[in-house]
């Protein structure tokens, strides 16, 4: 179910890494009528907002004016007022030292009828990332969150430094990187063992997740000692020492590798988020970007007639989604294939096909057009009428090769890549790259063009395939890894023997 109007969701965004966002919050955030967000959401978490959604920043920032609590309330529930579905979202749960509280509480003052939507608290997110169980049979029993950064106005402090002494199970400090010495200082002092194991985990469940571990006694010095930054949280519990064995996210094969993904931005997310579940940051540099050109009057006579040909080729994903969609422009669905021999040049287009009720009846081992070609063999080209439909600037191999064996060759171009510029902090973070892969030659172009000369020259390049690299390699690049399969993942099983070899 989507926002419902005049209701406001307080909602919970996780603790940073995108996959753990809850269903109900995407679902959500997809439906909202206006979205007012903090600072610590997970990247990318309004992806998937409505383009005419109102997205309102009112997070807080150390040492930055911001909008003061009392106005958020009255934010909110004016767009309520208004008839909005309104989602507040926050990092973490909105409950646990996230204000959530005051907020509802000013919602029902209004007469703003309301929901929560937990999200998973940092507490136990971060320290599961960092392989601690926040309880254990053997070493705890409770667990307790604790703030590290009492408020200054209250008249006196709230946490009772001898009570949390005698807790029996684990202590969890949110917003303690600050006051970690003062604090650390207090528990010994009220009785807490200073040999205690602790650990300080930075940024957890997010790229660059950095845990540093040491006792109550020695923490404050080695968070300072590594400058360790907010958001941070510290354990400080016999739970912290079972990260030895526990530890799973630095074993990843790909972790702590920075790894540049170049497909157009449309395209990159599969790539992108199977590269960071092997643990690896991805920094996202489209070159190009894909721009149909199916309303030219080429591209609808062609689709009008599918069915004089004998033959349609279809050499990409985008060419099948971007043929349907002249199709249906055209007032047709599949059935205008029918009888048509349609081949496909990979995996990836073929299942482009098939999600659209259509099985290819030709994909070739090699997924190149030299492959195709190869595949075609067996097929009674000479005089047969076959269809080309591809990008604006594709090699000629394919068109070439099927007239010389007598067939009458139309080509149609759906769609053109043109170049995208790069975020300039995305090419400030692919300096320092592993590795920089390309998907076809359209992106080697283009990002050689829009970086220049910085371009990561520390990284090794891993391509797709024979024609890319020959791309590659006439911009002056050294093509460190190709992959035997040309599809996406033959590239990612080469980058990952390099990566572990
Ligand atoms: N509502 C949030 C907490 C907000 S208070 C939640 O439930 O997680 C902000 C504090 O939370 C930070 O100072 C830090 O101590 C902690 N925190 C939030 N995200 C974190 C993360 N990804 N890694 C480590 N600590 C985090």
């Amino acid at each position: 179910m989507s926002a419902r109007a005049g209701v406001v969701y307080l909602v919970g965004a996780g603790p940073g890494d995108p996959g753990l966002m809850t269903a109900r919050s995407l679902e959500l955030i997809a439906g909202a009528d206006a979205i007012f967000y903090d600072r610590l959401i997970p990247p990318g978490a309004l992806a998937g907002a409505r383009a005419d959604a109102e997205l309102v920043y009112v997070g807080k920032q150390p040492g930055v004016p911001s909008v003061p609590q009392e106005e958020i309330g009255e934010r909110l529930i004016e767009a309520a007022e208004e008839g909005k579905g309104v989602v507040r979202l926050k990092g973490g749960d909105p409950f646990v030292f996230g204000r959530g509280g005051e907020e509802g509480e000013a919602l029902r003052e209004g007469g703003v009828e309301f929901e929560v939507v937990p999200g998973i608290t940092a507490g136990v997110a971060a320290t599961a990332y960092a392989g601690i169980p926040v309880t254990h049979r053997d070493d705890a029993s409770a667990v307790a969150f604790v703030t590290g950064h009492e408020d200054p106005e209250k008249p006196e402090s709230a946490l009772d430094w001898e009570a949390l002494a005698r807790f029996p199970g684990t202590l969890v400090f949110y917003m303690g990187v600050k006051r970690l010495a003062e604090n650390a200082a207090a528990l010994i002092e009220a009785g807490r063992d200073s040999d205690e194991p602790a650990a300080a985990i930075e940024r957890g469940t997010m790229a660059g997740q950095r845990t540093v571990t040491a006792t109550l006694g020695t923490i404050a010095e080695a968070v300072a000692r590594e400058q360790v930054k907010a958001p941070a949280l510290i354990v400080v519990g016999q739970v912290a020492r079972r990260r030895e064995q526990l530890g799973w996210l630095e074993r990843r094969p790909l972790h702590g590798r920075r790894v540049v993904v170049t497909r157009a931005r449309a395209q990159a997310s599969g790539l992108a988020a199977t590269l960071r579940g092997l643990g690896a940051e991805v920094v996202e540099l489209p070159a190009i970007r894909i721009e149909p050109r199916i309303d030219g009057d080429e591209v609808r006579k062609v689709a009008a007639a599918l069915g004089i040909y004998e033959l349609i080729c279809l050499t990409s994903p985008n060419g099948v989604r971007l043929l349907f969609e002249a199709m249906e422009n055209a007032g047709l669905d599949a059935r205008a294939l029918a009888g048509v021999t349609v081949a496909a040049i990979g995996p990836g287009t073929a299942r482009a096909l098939a999600e659209r009720g259509v099985l290819a009846d030709v994909v070739p081992e090699r997924f190149i057009a030299e492959g195709l070609l190869d595949a075609l063999e067996d097929e009674e080209i000479a005089g047969a009428r076959v269809l080309v439909a591809r990008a604006a600037e594709a090699r000629e191999v394919l068109p070439d090769a099927l007239r010389e064996r007598g067939a009458e060759v139309d080509v149609v171009a759906l769609y053109e890549t043109v170049r995208e510029q790069p975020d300039e902090a995305e090419i400030e973070r692919a300096q320092s790259a592993d590795y920089v892969t390309f998907t076809s030659s359209s992106t080697v172009t283009n990002l050689v063009e829009a970086l220049g000369d910085r371009f990561p020259s520390k990284a090794r390049v891993v391509s797709i395939g024979p024609v890319t690299t020959e791309t590659a390699q006439a911009a002056g690049l050294q093509v460190d890894v190709e992959a035997e399969r040309h599809d996406i993942d033959g590239l990612l099983a080469a980058l990952m023997a390099d990566a572990t070899a």
